[in-house]
């Protein structure tokens, strides 16, 4: 197959940036365009609703440093929006009507974040979480003595809740789940969120359902209400798959389907990064996940697929979250009602490691506020070890 020669990649988070990086490194040298919606450089989400939400921080992470495009000859093309992609002709088309022709071509359009199908879900006073100018406003309206109304008992929910209480907001957070996280972590493992936000003094309203938004704030399936000066919808994301479905390429779980390599169904269309349903070689099963390591990974790895190396994408999934004074890392992908929980440390002193185990193999560990076992973690994870759950609890892991 010929050098790739025109590169063009759509969409400038962590994806995007990274393949564009990961390119350079491995020394291609042809054109290179990422379009961006958005007008900023290329940004990491995670401080959004972690150390910019709490005032530590004023920007996030870049991907690269400022100079890097420049120096690199990486054409950014910032505030401009890919409208269309024809995979027959090889050819993009930009919200100003620029076409640009690709020899190979990068998905990366990342997510949005989910509204309520419900009265008033569209209201402009909701606030959602996904970009930097998100975080901004919202900041400015965590402050002592707000009331604030947080949609959605999930990772973005649950840090935005740790961050209004540091600035001593009141807030509630409601959710048709009965603990927050359950879906991903499963009862037990819920119930430590639930706590640790109720020792800071957080309200749940679990187990019951949002049916409308008004000016004043939230109304619930039980025909009570909620009142909030701040109402934050925070129910999840969609990926943006409009130009990857206009363009026929196949979709699969929710997602675009990419092979273990990282291609899509179309010639020299590559996928990577929130979008990607990726035929995952660990699990024999498409994988797709929202996560910064997801992301980075898959977009460093797609540089050498797309200049012609056929090796599988294998890590993982990785996730972290930062609320009050807990840390935690996930490592692997459980069935967190179904697969078999064994623990290792105090859960009430909120140090411990959490192992889901299925057919007596580790299919994902937690580990909170203990940092020394990463490597083994990964390792056990990695290869679906078969561990007794004595060893878990209180054995050596490595
Ligand atoms: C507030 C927040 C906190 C998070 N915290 C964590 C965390 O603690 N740990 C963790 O593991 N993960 C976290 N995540 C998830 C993680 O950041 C994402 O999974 C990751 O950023 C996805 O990267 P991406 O490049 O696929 O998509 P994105 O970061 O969404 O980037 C896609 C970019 O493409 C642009 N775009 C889309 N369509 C077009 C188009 N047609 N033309 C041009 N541009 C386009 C978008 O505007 C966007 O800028 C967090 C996410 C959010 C929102």
């Amino acid at each position: 197959m010929a050098e790739p020669q025109r590169i063009v990649i759509i969409g400038s988070g962590l994806a995007g940036a990274a393949a564009a990086g990961a390119l350079r490194e491995r020394g291609y040298t042809g054109d290179l365009v990422v379009f961006g919606r958005e007008e900023h450089q290329p940004y990491e989400l995670p401080a959004l609703s972690k150390q910019m939400l709490l005032g530590d921080a004023d920007e996030p992470n870049r991907v690269h440093e400022p100079e890097f495009y420049e120096t690199r000859q990486v054409e950014l093309r910032l505030g401009v929006e890919v409208v269309r992609v024809d995979v027959a002709g090889r050819v993009v088309e930009d919200s100003t009507g620029a076409t640009r022709s690709y020899d190979r071509l990068i998905l990366a359009t990342g997510s949005t974040p989910r509204r309520l199908p419900v009265p008033g879900g569209d209201l402009p006073g909701l606030r959602t979480l996904r970009t930097v100018e998100d975080s901004l406003a919202l900041r400015r309206e965590l402050t002592d003595g707000v009331e604030v109304v947080i949609v959605g008992a999930g990772w973005i929910g649950c840090e935005v809740a740790a961050a209004a209480r540091r600035h001593g907001a009141s807030v509630t957070v409601v959710d048709p789940v009965d603990l927050p996280l359950r879906r991903v972590l499963g009862p037990r493992m819920g119930e430590v969120f639930r706590d640790l936000h109720a020792a800071h003094d957080v309200t749940w309203r679990l187990g019951i359902g949002v049916d409308g938004f008004t000016e004043h704030g939230v109304r619930l399936a039980d025909g009570g209400a909620l009142t909030g000066d701040v109402v934050v919808v925070a129910v999840g994301a969609a990926p943006n798959l409009g130009l990857a479905r206009d363009a026929g390429l196949a979709l699969a779980d929710g997602g675009v389907a990419v092979d273990a390599a990282l291609r899509t169904s179309a010639p020299h269309v590559f996928a990577v990064g929130d979008i990607a349903a990726h035929d995952h070689p660990r699990h024999g099963r498409r994988v797709r996940v929202e996560h910064w390591a997801n992301a980075k990974g898959q977009g460093e790895h797609v540089a050498g697929t797309v200049l012609g190396q056929d090796e599988p994408y294998e890590a993982s999934p990785y996730f972290f979250t930062d609320q009050y004074d807990l840390g935690m890392e996930y490592r692997g992908l459980a069935d967190a009602e179904r697969d078999e929980l064994v623990v290792r440390g105090d859960v009430d002193a909120r140090e411990f490691t959490a192992f889901w185990l299925r057919d007596g193999r580790v299919q994902a560990a937690m580990n909170v506020n203990q940092w020394d076992d990463g490597e083994a973690l990964q390792l056990l994870v990695d290869a679906r070890a078969e561990v007794a759950p004595e060893r878990l609890c209180g054995g050596d892991l490595g």
